[in-house]
């Protein structure tokens, strides 16, 4: 355990958080890989989790375990406090108006897919659009191709430019009369593109288009503030948060969810049931049917106190800093080449080097203890738009750190010397 740790720098004055206190509330973080101490910098794919998640998950099944909602007995009360709280905590972490409109589900994807068949294809017809932008991750396109297809919508897609940032003309001027519905990334987890989304939830809302935001890449970085963004629906998953897998977030207005017919019919979901009528629960439980994720969505609420703890505009700082050094340290390597350069961004870097495939980079790079993604990190569209396979894929949490980042560097030099 403590090798790992030693190998890295001490707190300087200007960092806002004490990095080695946060990363030994992570134990996976001192465990080696391939021999060598583990470098995670595969966050945007899932982040790694702090022992107070996984003492939640464990204090859940080993002392509070029960269904919810439904029984008088204490341990059922015990869960239930623990699930509902969690969605209190979550309602505050996100400052919506109110606690019905968090909404669990198993995550980002599952979210769009809620906000699709029960508020987008009932209120579509053949011939309207659905705008999208050209740097969604397959879960922000596979579900309204599935409405196009069955009510014969059409999906126009809002280009990007060379730098990877969104062509806000463009996307004004699509913006037309037909166009029922806008959903868009928040932050691109193959560019680290961070969209201006006020603004275009602003545009959109000029010409009455509700909108849905995916914020899978935003939660764990950036405040995020749903009734200043004044987006209609925004989507987040677990994981993603220091969170465990198979829970997530969908925020609705609530006036939307009110009106939406529920996605999944069950338990849970019911005020009364007869043969011939049901009528269904309150928000927000309308939308959740059947016994739900209770340990998942309890760990979560002990993630979300977990950032306000550190502070998400310390994590944004560290962060930023860090996405600074390592681009310059990534740029230096000779042969590299980064694809996405927006002025805004947040620490994901995705490179290729040479004419070396990206998976081969990352084998060599596992062998030094150092993870990374290659390939199309479900954005195979932006892959075309830059005309390339695959990238590499650097991606930072707050526990990352400077050393990390020159280990890398180590290993990308290593991986040259030997394709070389
Ligand atoms: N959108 C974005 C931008 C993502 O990065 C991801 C996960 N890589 C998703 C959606 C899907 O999230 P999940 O698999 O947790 O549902």
């Amino acid at each position: 355990m403590k090798a790992a740790v030693e190998t890295l720098t001490p707190l300087r004055s200007k960092d806002p958080f004490d990095v080695w206190s946060i990363r030994s509330d992570f134990p996976i973080l001192n465990r080696k890989v391939n021999g060598k101490p583990l470098v995670y910098l595969d966050n945007a794919a899932t982040t790694q989790k702090p022992m107070c998640v996984v003492d939640s998950l464990r204090r859940y099944y080993l002392e509070d375990n029960s269904n919810i909602h439904r029984g008088v007995h204490y341990l059922s009360q015990k869960a239930t406090e623990g699930y509902e709280n969690s969605r209190k905590n979550l309602c505050g972490f996100i400052n919506a108006q109110q606690t019905q409109e968090i909404i669990f589900v198993r995550g980002t994807t599952e979210g769009i897919n809620l906000v699709a068949n029960s508020f987008v294809k009932k209120r579509i017809n053949a011939g309207e659009e659905i705008l999208i932008t050209g740097m969604e991750h397959h879960s922000n396109i596979v579900p309204w191709q599935i409405v196009c297809q069955e009510t014969g919508a059409i999906l126009r897609v809002a280009p990007i430019n060379d730098k990877g940032e969104i062509i806000l003309e463009e996307y004004e001027k699509m913006l037309s009369p037909k166009v029922k519905f806008v959903s868009l990334v928040h932050i691109s987890n193959s560019l680290g593109t961070v969209n201006p989304v006020k603004q275009m939830i602003e545009m959109a809302h000029a010409h009455d288009i509700p909108v849905l935001i995916d914020g899978a890449q935003t939660v764990s970085h950036m405040k995020l503030d749903v009734q200043d963004l004044n987006c209609d629906f925004y989507v987040f998953s677990g994981h993603k948060m220091f969170g465990p897998t198979g829970i997530g977030v969908l925020y609705g207005k609530s006036e939307y969810l009110e009106n939406m017919s529920p996605y999944q019919g069950g338990g849970d979901m019911i005020k009364s049931v007869t043969f011939e009528k049901t009528i269904y629960n309150d928000l927000p439980y309308k939308f959740e049917a059947g016994t739900p994720n209770i340990a998942g969505a309890t760990a979560l609420g002990a993630a979300s106190d977990y950032i306000n703890k550190i502070g998400i505009d310390n994590i944004y700082a560290y962060e930023q800093d860090l996405l600074a050094y390592a681009t310059q340290a990534l740029l230096s390597v000779d042969g590299l080449r980064m694809i996405g350069a927006a002025k805004n961004k947040s620490a994901v870097i995705s490179f290729m080097l040479e004419d070396v495939h990206p998976h081969d980079i990352g084998t060599i790079i596992d062998s030094e203890g150092v993870a990374i993604r290659t390939g199309h990190h479900c954005t195979q569209p932006v892959m075309q738009r830059f005309g390339i396979p695959a990238t590499a894929r650097a991606s930072f949490a707050m526990y990352n750190t400077k050393d990390e980042v020159d280990a890398l560097i180590r290993s990308i030099e290593k991986a040259k010397k030997i394709f070389r």
